[in-house]
């Protein structure tokens, strides 16, 4: 059930704000986000609900929801919100906060997205760009569904839309640099 806190209310609002450089309370519940956003029929809560949770001071619910990890930041939403509100931002410092406050939410979908997010980012590191055979063969066996879209992997590969071997960017010493920096600043804010 979801009651009213007061203190607990205003510091999660904050905190929100704050990470996300957005003002949640300005949202007036319109529900423009819900009806662009393309995975809002997935999310336990879609975007105006997650807003409205926030000022409510709800941090369990909004944690644990899987609406944030569904989130593609496709910004959809903040292009049709009336108070310019920057959504996409606001799931991603939930997320943030979630793992760093260590809320986990262990359905399968989430376990499944978390993974793919960590490959992901760890292409990004590795070559500067994302590497999609490697992480489709990654992401199957973490999640042991060894043969997850192995059917379609041929015409792909034979169409050209995804490469066999991929080369590192010529600025991928800079990406990983900006790793590293980005690692220092959060390690400072937390
Ligand atoms: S579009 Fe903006 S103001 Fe409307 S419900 Fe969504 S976040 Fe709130
Ligand atoms: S940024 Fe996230 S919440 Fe907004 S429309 Fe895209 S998927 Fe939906």
């Amino acid at each position: 059930m979801i009651t009213l806190g007061t203190q607990e209310k205003n510091t999660f609002l904050a905190d929100v704000n704050r990470r996300s450089g957005a003002n949640v309370l300005e949202c007036y519940q319109c529900g423009k986000c819900v009806s662009t956003c393309p995975v809002s029929g997935y999310m336990d809560f879609p975007p105006r609900e997650i807003m409205q949770l926030i000022k409510l001071g709800q941090r369990n619910e909004v944690y644990m929801a899987n609406s944030t990890w569904f989130c593609l930041t496709c910004s959809a939403c903040s292009g049709r919100c009336p108070r310019e509100i920057e959504i996409p931002s606001v799931m991603e410092a939930i997320r943030h906060m979630a793992i760093e406050e260590q809320y986990v939410n262990s359905s399968a979908k989430v376990r499944s997205i978390r993974k793919f997010h960590n490959i992901f980012l760890d292409m990004i590191r590795r070559y500067g760009r994302s590497y999609e055979l490697r992480l489709m063969v990654e992401h199957n066996i973490r999640t042991r569904d060894l043969f997850k879209d192995v059917t379609l992997a041929p015409a792909a590969l034979l169409k050209g839309k995804i490469p066999l071997l991929v080369k590192p960017v010529k600025s991928a010493q800079s990406i990983r640099r900006m790793f590293k920096q980005a690692e220092k600043l959060e390690k400072k804010q937390s």
